[in-house]
């Protein structure tokens, strides 16, 4: 059991092949990300970004070597434990019928009112949402049609961050925002990234510059590794 979590990853040796005789997707992968580290990944398609991330947010388990959370193995974790300290943020904003409030507290459908409220500030949507006829308690599918691509990213921010999980995972989205709402969304992502790990499959050059370390994947291996700046 792992109750608080601090975030630190490691992939040591992790290799992993989606069938047994298919071909390896991610080769003898070394990788340490101390907590809190903000990771950018980048590289073509098919390199294996998606594969890598979703080894962390256990949709399959590494074939041999190990990846471990706070030095615990991912596979003697329980699935409570882990849903609970890793969050994966979905490349197009996942919203489901029913209110603005309900769909921030989806992961927390006991969350007090004013948590949902200081979730939405924090990452700079309550403006937006007290500007809806009902406020909270608009239904976003009624209203669906009202909400831009770039509000229903900030609410799917507003949802993690009421979550907070110690690791964050974060597909970003491809489609353009207009330039107003893409600032608007680059803010909320980096109030809800915080003190968090995370690991953002970045395409907006925008994302890559505030990451403390950009990983270059191609053909399943890390192929660079350092800062922005450098790379
Ligand atoms: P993109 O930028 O297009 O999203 P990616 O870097 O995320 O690409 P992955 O989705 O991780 O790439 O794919 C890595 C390799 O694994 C590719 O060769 C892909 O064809 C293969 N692959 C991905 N998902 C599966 C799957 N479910 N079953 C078998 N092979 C898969
Ligand atoms: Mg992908």
């Amino acid at each position: 059991r792992l109750d608080a979590c601090r975030g630190e990853v490691e992939f040591s040796q992790a290799e992993f092949r989606y069938t047994p005789e298919g071909p390896v997707v991610l080769h003898q992968m070394d990788l340490h990300i101390p907590a809190g580290q903000t990771v950018a990944v980048v590289g073509r398609t098919g390199a294996g970004k998606s594969t890598l991330v979703k080894l962390l947010a256990r949709f399959y388990d590494v074939t041999s070597g190990s990846l471990t959370l706070d030095g615990v193995d991912l596979r003697k974790l329980s699935l409570e434990d882990h849903h609970r300290h890793v969050a994966m943020v979905t490349q197009e904003a996942f919203l489901f019928s029913g209110t603005i409030t309900e769909n921030i507290a989806l992961g927390r459908p006991d969350a007090p009112q004013e948590d949902v409220i200081a979730a939405a500030q924090a990452v700079g949507a309550h403006e937006f949402i007290m500007d809806l006829p009902e406020g909270y308690d608009t239904d976003v599918n009624k209203r669906g049609g009202r909400l831009s691509a770039g509000q229903r990213q900030l609410i799917s921010f507003a949802r993690a961050f009421l979550a907070d999980p110690a690791v964050l995972i974060l597909d970003e989205a491809t489609s353009s925002l207009d330039l107003p709402s893409e600032q608007l969304v680059q803010q909320g992502l980096q109030r809800l990234l915080g003190n968090r790990t995370a690991l953002i499959i970045a395409h907006r050059l925008s994302t890559v510059a505030i990451a403390d370390r950009v990983l270059v994947v191609d053909e399943g291996s890390v192929v660079e590794d350092g800062s922005p700046e450098e790379l």
